[in-house]
Order: structure tokens, then C-alpha cells, then sequence
């Protein structure tokens, strides 16, 4: 069926409401704009589609050797099932697992809305960045590289740091983009909806401490660098990352769909938040503040913009983070749990890798308080961990392999605190297969 009229002569753009767009179908009515061809008509929504399509084939052109552009879709999995998801990996953290879950949930439901919304609409769902706080080693990284393995979207990770204005020396902000892109093999589609997250940004809070005094950059210029990448915008990103390559051609990213998390301890947020609510931070919330940084998670639940401000971030960058969550302290049940309870816990990691050799191998009761009792008197959470038990479990896995005769390993308290060599049993070796 031909629904479109004969366009008036030397006229590009019709007001005529009785025309329909060749392409979609709708009428003039129900559009903003129709342009007229010679023959048929085109509305502005077919316009905008048209220029995507063109802006990834040409993207594709300038790349030759990328991936081809398969369309994507990521899952849509609900709030309840994404905590259910982050409960396999992440020890506690209920709070922020909850708030992630909702956040990201809605993000993509927000993806999926952009194919039947109306230009025209009252209601436009805003993008849900998301701003973590809390001490290193509480999960944050792990939270959002979690939720991307699971939504199956391409993740990448920067330091805000690391970043700068454009025109100084450092990363630029294009630079996290061609991260993303290399995360997805450079399928553009993929790397449009994927997550990056954007560690340390408590530390281009301006006139911050924190930020290094032999860089030149105030925090705030990379924080409005920032802005646009944050809310949306076409960035024309070289591939090969950097400006070392200035003959490579750039490629078009339009962040609007790609979830930006962003993470920092906030050393000292608590004391303008607790000052603003008149009640000193001293014995105010929660009993398990951090000796070494004086963090307190649960003053942090009231942080507003104005207390974010206050320490540092510009009031249109907040915005541009409307998710905010804190972490809790990992106190020493929890980084018990941690060590054997995820799914790819530390502590069944080094027995997988033993079973390999052939080697059954056991954690004390003891052993396990022991590397927790550590690992709190280091002060840097479940990061820790993994420091503690690694130092000791070198020299083994040195040893072992070369071994006869040994088909157990036991590492007791002793062993953890270098008192002891491990307990071995002895037997013959039931090598595993690798799988
Ligand atoms: P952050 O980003 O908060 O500094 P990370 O997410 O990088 O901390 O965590 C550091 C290490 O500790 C990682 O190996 C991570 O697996 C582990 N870890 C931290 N918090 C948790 C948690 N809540 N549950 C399980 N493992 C954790």
C-alpha cells in the first residue's frame, strides 16, 4: 500500500499533515519533521535510525580489522535475580548489592524503552550512574565487574587519577572509551551498552588533598571532562587509545546507553556529613568504624549533594550520578566468609589448583582466623586476603609439585604466622585432569 501523497515541487521539508513516511509508515502528524524526496518521504525518526546504521558501518570502515557488528542486546534480568547473582560473589553488602541491583535493572530497562518511546514523550527515563562509596577492599570493583559478567556486557575499569583535562599529559577521557571498545573486540554495538568503572574519584574532588601536588590538574577539570562521557554524548575515540597515534582514525561512541559506576573511599566525608546533622561523628552510627580511617558507613546513608559538594565534586557532575550507595566495613565474620564462601572463593582457588597435583589440601579452622586476624591489622579489607595467604603459600606451591609421596597438605595457624611448615600426609597421588 502507498500511503505517501505526491510532495509539493522545490519543497525539502513538508508541513502537509495528509503525508506518510515511506519508510516507517507514520503520518506527518504523528512525527516532528518530514522531509520530502522526490518520490517518497522521510520522517525524522527514520532519519535518526538511518544515521546510526551509517555511523557504525562507517565506524566498521574505519576499522578494518574489527569484529563485525553483530546487533546486541544485553539481558534483561530482574532486580531479584541480579542480587541473587552478586549473593554468589560478593559477601555481604546487602544494601548496595540492593540498590545496584534496582539501578541497573532499571538502566537497561531504560535501553529497552529507547526502541518504542516517542520523541515526543513527557516521561524520558534518566540514566542511572551509580556512585559507590566506601574503604578499598570492600567490594566496589568487585561489585561492578560482577554485575557485567553476569549482564554479559563488555566492563572496563579506569582510574580517575589517571586521568586529566584534555591538552595535559595523562589519559584523556577518549581513553576509557577505546577501553570499553577493546573489552567488547570491538563490536561498537556491544561496547555502547557495556559498563566502566571508574575507580578512585574521590580524589578529583576539588581542592581535594588527596590530589597529587606535582600534577598540575585541578580535579575539577577532569571532573567536567568527565560531564559529557557521563550523561551522553557522540565521542570520537581513537582505537588505539592516547594521542601517540595521531594519524589513526576516530571512531564514534555515543555514551548514552553505557553505565558509568564510580568508586572512592571518601576519606572524611563522614565528618561533613556529621557536622551538617550537628552530632559529632564520634560514637554517632554504627559501632563498626574503622580505626585506621575513621570510616563510618553508617553516617554515610545521609550524604546529600550538598555534602558531596562540600568535599569537592561540582554539582553537575553529583547529578550525573543520581545512584548513590555505601558500603559497610568488612568486619572479621565477613572476611571469613570471603575467604571460603564465593564462588571462586581464594581459598578454593588454591585447592583446585593442589587437586591438579594430585594434592588434597585443607585450611585449619584456626588457619582461616588467623589470615582474617592479619588481614584486619593491615587495615585494607578483603584486599588483604589475598596477600596474606599468597605470602605463605608460595614457598609450597614451590615445593609441592616436586614432592613424592604427599596426597595432603594442612595449613594450620602455625603455618599463616610462619611458625610451622604445613602438616603433610602421605599417600599416592590421584592426579586430576585439567579440565
Ligand atoms: P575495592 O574496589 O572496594 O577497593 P575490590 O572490589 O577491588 O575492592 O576488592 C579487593 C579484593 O577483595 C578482591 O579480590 C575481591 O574479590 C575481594 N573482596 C572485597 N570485598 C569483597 C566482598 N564483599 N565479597 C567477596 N570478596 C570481596
Amino acid at each position: 500500500m502507498t500511503r505517501e501523497k505526491e510532495p509539493a515541487k522545490g519543497k525539502n521539508r513538508t508541513d502537509n499533515p495528509e503525508v506518510f513516511c515511506s519508510f516507517c509508515g507514520r503520518s506527518a502528524q504523528e512525527v516532528n519533521s518530514m522531509v520530502a524526496g522526490p518520490r517518497a518521504f522521510i520522517c525524522d525518526r527514520c532519519i535518526k535510525t538511518s544515521f546510526e546504521i551509517l555511523r557504525k558501518e562507517l565506524s566498521a570502515i574505519q576499522q578494518p580489522d574489527r569484529v563485525a557488528d553483530e546487533p546486541f542486546q544485553p539481558r534483561l534480568v530482574s532486580p531479584k535475580a541480579i542480587m541473587d547473582s552478586l549473593d554468589n560473589y560478593v559477601v555481604g553488602q546487602e544494601i548496595a548489592k540492593k540498590s545496584l541491583s534496582v539501578a541497573v535493572y532499571n538502566h537497561y530497562k531504560r535501553i529497552e524503552s529507547q526502541e518504542w518511546m516517542h520523541d515526543d514523550d513527557e516521561v524520558v527515563i534518566e540514566k542511572s550512574n551509580i556512585l559507590l562509596m566506601g574503604p578499598t577492599g570492600t567490594g566496589k570493583t568487585l561489585l561492578a565487574q560482577t554485575l557485567a559478567n553476569l549482564l554479559e556486557v563488555p566492563f572496563s575499569i579506569v582510574d580517575a587519577t589517571s586521568l586529566t583535562e584534555a591538552g595535559y599529559v595523562g589519559d584523556d577521557v577518549e581513553t576509557i572509551l577505546a577501553r570499553l571498545l577493546h573489552a567488547s573486540d570491538f563490536n561498537l554495538d556491544r561496547a555502547e551498552r557495556g559498563i566502566i568503572y571508574v575507580d578512585e574519584i574521590d580524589k578529583i574532588a576539588r581542592k581535594s588533598a588527596n590530589v597529587s601536588i606535582t600534577r598540575d590538574v585541578s580535579g575539577e577539570g577532569v571532573q567536567q571532562a568527565l560531564l559529557k562521557i557521563l550523561e551522553g554524548a557522540v565521542v570520537g575515540v581513537p582505537p588505539k587509545g592516547g594521542r601517540k597515534h595521531p594519524e589513526q582514525q576516530l571512531i564514534n561512541i555515543n555514551t548514552k546507553n553505557i553505565l558509568f559506576i564510580c568508586g572512592g573511599a571518601f576519606e572524611g566525608l563522614d565528618r561533613i556529613i556529621a557536622k551538617r546533622i550537628s552530632k559529632s561523628s564520634m560514637g554517632f552510627g554504627s559501632k563498626v568504624k574503622n580505626k585506621q580511617t575513621g570510616y563510618d558507613p553508617e553516617i554515610l546513608r545521609f550524604v546529600t549533594q550538598d555534602d558531596l559538594h562540600e568535599y569537592g565534586l561540582i554539582p553537575e557532575f553529583i547529578g550525573r550520578l543520581p545512584v548513590i550507595s555505601s558500603l559497610d566495613l568488612l568486619d572479621d565474620k565477613a572476611l571469613r566468609n570471603i575467604l571460603v564462601e564465593p564462588r571462586n572463593a581464594i581459598t578454593k582457588q588454591y585447592k583446585k589448583l593442589f587437586e591438579m597435583d594430585g594434592v588434597e589440601l585443607e585450611f585449619t579452622e584456626a588457619a582461616l582466623d588467623s589470615i582474617v586476624a592479619i588481614a584486619i591489622e593491615r587495615g585494607t579489607g578483603a584486599r588483604a586476603l589475598r596477600s596474606v595467604l599468597e605470602n605463605v603459600m608460595i614457598d609450597i606451591m614451590f615445593e609441592l609439585p616436586t614432592m613424592t609421596g604427599v596426597k595432603k597438605c594442612i595449613i594450620t595457624a602455625d603455618t599463616i604466622e610462619n611458625k610451622a611448615a604445613p602438616e603433610y600426609i602421605s599417600g599416592t597421588r590421584k592426579r586430576k585432569k585439567t579440565a
